[in-house]
């Protein structure tokens, strides 16, 4: 095995991180992780820390679960990988049928790939093609809308979707054209309207630019119930009924990205069931192989699906596919995971996580620094702020909160920020003690963090 040090020296010499400012980070000596026991991850040091993250929003069961385990190894005995172009294999056959019988009831058909990204790239090229091909085309429809600050992944597709301007700005004249409906928070709502005005004004304007627009959508693509990766902005209720409303008046398909709210995290097993809706398309990744194998879904309905029929000399294929498409070891550890989501009856012990993350937090209600507590679910994101009643925010270059995920990590907690929003997404099967744990580690770090800039700033006054 590789000493820690080489590693350490080979990793800043080697590995390009992914949304990573590399010079800052080669100085961070980030924990090297080698093993993972439970919820912890333990470094090549033997340093152990609780996965605040689920191992980026995707583990669900704890890491090394013995019946998963026992999946893909059982799995690799018999095949690790052969390919679903022109053949088939059993274990992706199982896990369709298992995704179509506790999905939404709309969808009936399974297109597999290999991350979050591929399958609303796949979700958005779907769209398209149906309407040109349908019984009654629209060749017409070519935009697409979305939310702002969408996060749909880092594929060129499902970044033109997406609207990010830290993340996506930068690529702007390399994506396709969008329209573009405002996301229904109301945190930072303008001055001249109040809270509810604005989320009105927001319903309004999702209205008024797909009726303005109607025949020249090819799809609606959200996230359901909660902007993730924006900062877990969670929509008030009956926001997607409401775009499930719209876009069925006008033959819209609706695209639901559950890449980050399935598999329970918002409190059902998928986040449309909360609002009785029905996807034309649905997009599964993180949890979907239980944090295992990078594998993805989008699943279809059977009138989308219809459309792609017809003699194949006709060409009206869905011409798109991946080497990996279905691989064998991520559908044995999907399944595994689903099983045990059952068996485990993981749904209760997410609404006891919920509860119990909500009333230890909330004693962050009066925090001077925290400008809002966000929760769906066991999904949680804490606004940082410098001065709460004015909403200012801290010095960028403070990085506050990563300052945060320091001081957590010291304390042997991993946490992550999106900017200064402190996300913790605990894996759903966390037990209470550890997400106990987790929350008063991350009240501590967010004390320690603005303390020490508060010391600093003094010191150079
Ligand atoms: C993470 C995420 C994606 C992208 O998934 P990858 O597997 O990282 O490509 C897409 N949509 C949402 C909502 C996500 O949270």
């Amino acid at each position: 095995m590789t000493d820690p040090q080489t590693l350490r020296n080979w990793d800043n010499e080697h590995v390009w991180h992914p949304f990573a400012p590399m010079s800052a980070f080669r100085t961070e000596e980030v924990p090297i992780i080698e093993r993972a026991d439970g919820f912890d991850l333990i470094d090549a040091e033997g340093r152990r820390y609780l996965d605040g993250i689920s191992s980026l929003w995707c583990n669900v069961h704890g890491h090394g679960v013995p019946k998963i385990d026992a999946a893909v190894k059982e799995q690799i005995d018999r095949m690790s990988h052969s390919t679903l172009l022109g053949l088939s294999n059993t274990p992706s056959i199982e896990l369709a049928k298992r995704l179509v019988d506790l999905a939404p009831a709309s969808l009936s058909k399974v297109f597999y790939s290999d991350s979050g990204s591929t399958a609303v790239e796949a979700a958005l090229k779907i769209a398209y093609q149906y309407h040109r091909q349908k019984s009654n085309p629209e060749p017409q429809r070519d935009l697409f809308v979305c939310l702002s600050d969408a996060y749909h992944g880092d594929t060129v597709g499902s970044v033109s979707v997406g609207g990010m301007p830290l993340f996506h700005g930068i690529y702007r004249n390399m994506l396709f054209e969008t329209l573009r409906i405002p996301a229904p928070v109301a945190l930072h709502h303008p001055p001249e309207l109040s809270k509810e005005a604005y989320l009105a004004w927001c319903f309004q304007e999702a209205e008024d630019v797909i009726n303005e627009h109607a025949d020249r959508i090819a799809g609606v693509v959200m996230e359901p119930l909660v902007q993730g990766a924006a900062g877990i902005w969670v929509h008030p209720p009956g926001y997607l009924k409401h775009l499930r409303n719209l876009t069925e008046k006008h033959g819209i398909p609706l695209i639901a990205d559950e890449v980050a709210v399935g598999f329970g995290r918002t409190g059902t097993m998928f986040a449309c069931e909360q609002e009785d809706v029905f996807p034309d398309l649905l997009c599964v990744a993180k949890g979907l192989s239980g944090g295992y194998l990078p594998l993805a879904a989008t699943l279809a309905t059977d009138e989308i699906y219809d459309a792609f029929l017809g003699e194949p000399s006709e060409g009206r294929t869905f011409f798109h596919g991946h080497t990996f498409t279905g691989n064998p070891l991520g559908c044995a550890a999907a399944l595994a995971n689903l099983q045990l989501f059952e068996e485990s009856n993981l749904l209760k012990r997410i609404a006891e996580n919920t509860e119990r993350l909500k009333s230890r937090l909330g004693v962050l209600a009066d925090h001077p620094h925290v400008a809002e507590v966000r929760q769906k679910g066991i999904m949680v994101g804490i606004e940082l702020v410098a001065n709460r009643p004015m909403l200012t925010p801290f010095p960028k270059e403070l990085r506050m909160g990563h300052q945060v995920t320091v001081a957590a990590r010291e304390r042997g907690v991993i946490v992550r920020p999106l900017g200064d929003v402190i996300v913790l997404m605990p894996a759903p099967a966390m037990p209470v003690e550890l997400i106990d744990r987790l929350v008063d580690v991350t009240i501590e770090a967010i004390d320690t963090a603005i303390s020490q800039v508060q010391l600093s700033q003094t010191e150079g006054a």
